[in-house]
């Protein structure tokens, strides 16, 4: 078997079939070891049951124990109790990638489907040409194989974009880092939408006090066409398409972004004010009509890509390929029937999640009932 994507999905894949007993081989484009993307992750128990089933390096967490949230428009704060787990893209890609072998990893390699039959799938491997009983498209969110085998796929820009940032505790006043210790704290904007915080691994995956970053997410609405383009846009002219990465964001979307901190409370004001590379992700839905095509089939963000809001992104990606593990050794060789079974059940997994994420966008992207009253 081939996964086409080394990162979260094709690294879930990839331990979740070998530890099943299949022979798999990861083809990862990047020749160069993929670093820390997309910043903090919310931890759900889908990932954590993968990396235990496959026995990889425990996962580097950081905690809270309540949730706060304070109305900028009014300065009100609502707090819950309400323990939760964080980590980080580096800390689940350091612990995926360290337990799978490194002979099955292949770095710098771009793969594309030549041909498929009954049997298996042919793929061009740079200019090479391998044959597999089936190919896992783990490419992400801009999947040249969803592209190729599912062109009706619903792909819609959400209408905001997410703000994001990481900043290390050291580096920040120490009664902001007190004021956001042990909370997810959420702010709601002045006008509408919300920004929110948590504490993630730093530098190493440490954890202790002092050494974790802070790590933010604040979503803005951004009209499709100029004012979109203006954001999407990097500093060297380049228009990019899901994501403007660290150290690329250009002058005027960093201004745009300043301008606006006037919105939030005064200690998240603060902590934005305080991030050197705050970097850009379009929030975008992507539903393709199924997630197996003859013998290849999509997993994570190259099959439903569902909004950040949800926290179930890479969650989803550890049960596509728990549940894919479980449907092709329960199949007894018989990979379409194993194959049939898991779509199914996937994809109106799938399905949920989009359906969630757009009701809970749609729901904090309006202003409240009390920031309405107080204008
Ligand atoms: C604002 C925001 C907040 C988020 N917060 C969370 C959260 O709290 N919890 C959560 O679970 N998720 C969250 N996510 C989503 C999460 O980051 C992604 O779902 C996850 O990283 C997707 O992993 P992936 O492996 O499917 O895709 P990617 O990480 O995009 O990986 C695809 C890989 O495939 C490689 N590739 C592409 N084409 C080829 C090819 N032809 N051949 C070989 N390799 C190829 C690429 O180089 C890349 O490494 C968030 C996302 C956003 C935008």
């Amino acid at each position: 078997m081939a996964v086409a994507g080394g990162s979260i999905a094709g690294l879930c894949a990839g331990n979740a079939l070998l530890s099943a007993g299949f022979d798999v081989h990861v083809f990862e484009r990047s020749a160069h070891r993929l670093s820390s993307r997309g910043a903090g992750i919310v931890v759900q128990p889908e990932l954590l049951g993968l990396i235990a089933a496959v026995d990889a390096q425990p996962l580097a967490t950081t905690g809270c124990s309540v949730r706060r949230t304070d109305v900028a428009s009014t300065g009100q704060t609502e707090t819950m109790r309400m323990p939760q787990r964080f980590t980080s893209w580096e800390a689940i890609y350091t612990s995926l990638r360290s337990h799978f072998p490194d002979d099955r990893y292949h770095s710098g390699h771009d793969l594309t489907l030549e041909a498929q039959s009954a049997a298996g799938v042919s793929i061009a491997v740079d200019d090479d040409r391998i044959d597999a009983g089936l190919l896992i498209a783990a490419d992400g969110i801009r999947s040249r194989f969803r592209a190729a085998l599912a062109p009706d796929t619903l792909t819609r820009y959400a209408g905001y974009v997410a703000w994001r940032g990481v900043v290390d505790e050291a580096d920040l006043d120490p009664e902001l880092v007190d004021r956001f210790d042990d909370t997810f704290s959420f702010c709601q904007t002045r006008g509408g939408g919300h920004a929110l915080c948590y504490f993630i691994p730093g530098s190493g995956l440490a954890t202790e006090r002092g050494e974790r970053r802070l790590n933010w997410v604040w979503y803005i609405p951004a009209d499709e066409g100029p004012a979109l383009d203006a954001l999407m846009t990097d500093r060297s002219g380049q228009r990019r398409d899901a994501s403007v990465p660290q150290g690329e964001i250009s002058d005027q979307a960093r201004d745009f972004l300043f301008a606006r901190t006037g919105t939030l409370t005064q200690a998240f004001a603060k902590l934005v004010e305080a991030t050197p590379d705050p970097f850009i992700q379009s929030i975008i839905d992507v539903a393709p009509p199924g997630m197996v095509f003859g013998r290849v089939c999509l997993i994570g963000d190259a099959a439903f890509v569902v909004r950040p809001h949800t926290a179930a992104a890479a969650a989803k990606a550890a049960a596509n390929s728990m549940a894919l593990a479980r449907a092709l050794r329960g199949a007894d060789g018989d990979f379409d029937r194993g194959l049939s079974a898991w779509e199914s059940q996937q994809t109106a997994v799938g399905r949920q999640l989009l359906d969630y994420g757009v009701m809970l966008g749609e729901r904090s992207q309006k202003p409240s009932e009390r920031q309405e009253a107080n204008r």
